[in-house]
């Protein structure tokens, strides 16, 4: 297929040579034969502050270092295709607001490459011990954050946290971000009946501990979280450093079943909570697949149009008037791209932002030409 892209849209698409006229020919071409073109996919749930931190010297907590850590994590997980992404960011105790004012420059310099948008993460919020926290998450709302988050789990009253983060949200119209494992079903109920209340948005994620539920009061608890019209973004790949310890699998078929809006996030990128995190929204849906929670196009929705939707971003979708948001990769399926995908092409608001290219060479693998196979010189994926 041709396709024509416009100001920052798909403006046509048509039949191989169909597409003319002079915005179509005067305009840059590139050709893609061979390259399954699909909608970008987003990252909803980074942890972009403490990203890249698993080896070497403690991270420097300085303005600079933030800025150019959150940097990197955004390069490197824009390079795999997440044109969008919302990282989480711890604000409060000894970070303040630090991280997060870097988060928001750093989404300002990546303007035109990627969208960045920032979740204020404080930890204890209620009582006597949560005061300046609560301050300081008024001015993260004030300040830009688009989104409130954090895990009220960890907090000594997780009912009063949940409040408290409702009624800044209402207050200041920022979407909710909650970080919960999703093990206690009355505070399950409790989060989607105040996602009925919130007017921007509820995620919830990652939700793991759904597995260690009875299987008929997790299938409740998950009609109710449909009902309340709550995203899910699951972590695949393992924990983040605000959620739990790590619960083999993820929770995305039996949310998927019940209806849920289901995303997949990548969670943490070599930090602490885990040292090899890749980011790559190919490597969370390779994983929903690999292991059965979803079909490989259901496991490729949940981390392209779902991590969308988490962000609180339209759709896209390869017709005319969608969103340029494009990722292209070698291949004719998209199990085929979930199963290898090396060499990508990424394209945000309509223009090109990033390009990796993988060629593989098989070197002396052929033998003396003594009846051996015949082995391909090279390869691409
Ligand atoms: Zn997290």
């Amino acid at each position: 297929m041709d396709v024509a892209l416009s100001a920052g849209r798909i403006a046509a698409v048509g039949t191989p040579g169909s597409l003319t006229g002079p915005a179509v020919e005067g305009g840059d071409r590139v050709d893609l034969a061979g390259w399954l073109l699909l909608p970008a996919p987003a990252e909803p749930h980074a942890h972009h502050d403490s990203a890249l931190t698993a080896t070497g010297p403690p991270p420097a907590q300085t303005p600079a270092a933030l800025r150019r850590r959150i940097t990197e994590a955004a390069l490197l997980q824009l390079g795999h295709g997440a044109t969008a992404q919302r990282t989480h960011v711890r604000i409060g105790d000894a970070v303040g607001l630090a991280a997060l004012e870097a988060a928001l420059e750093v989404r300002r310099s990546l303007r035109g490459s990627a969208e960045l948008a920032a979740v204020a993460a404080p930890r204890v919020l209620t009582g006597l011990a949560g005061a300046e926290n609560r301050a300081v998450l008024r001015d993260a709302a004030k300040m830009g954050a688009g989104a409130l988050g954090g895990s009220p789990d960890l907090d000594p009253d997780p009912a009063g946290y949940l409040d408290i983060v409702l009624e800044l949200a209402d207050e200041h119209g920022c979407a909710i971000d909650l970080h919960t494992e999703g093990d206690e079903p009355a505070r399950l109920a409790r989060l989607a009946s105040a996602a009925g209340a919130c007017r921007f948005g509820v995620t919830l994620g990652p939700c793991a501990g759904l597995l260690r539920l009875p299987p008929d009061v997790a299938a409740r608890a998950a009609d109710r979280l449909a009902a309340a019209g709550v995203t899910v973004v699951c972590l695949p790949q393992g924990p983040c450093g605000l959620s739990g310890a790590a619960v083999p699998g993820t929770p995305a078929r039996l949310l998927a079943a019940a209806g849920v809006r289901v995303a997949a996030g990548g969670g943490a990128l070599r930090d602490v909570a885990n040292p090899v995190g890749r980011g790559d929204p190919l490597e969370a849906a390779y994983q929903l697949a690999s292991h059965g929670a979803l079909r490989p196009a259901g496991a490729y929705a949940a981390v392209s149009g779902g991590a969308r939707a988490a962000i609180g971003l339209p759709e896209v979708r390869i017709e005319a008037g969608f969103p340029a948001e494009l990722l292209a990769v070698r291949g004719e399926t998209v199990a085929g791209a979930l199963s290898l995908a090396y060499s990508r092409v990424v394209i945000h608001r309509g223009r090109i932002v990033t390009r990796t290219s993988a060629v593989r060479e098989y070197c002396g693998t052929t033998g003396d030409g003594g009846g051996g196979p015949e082995l391909p010189r090279q390869a691409t994926g």
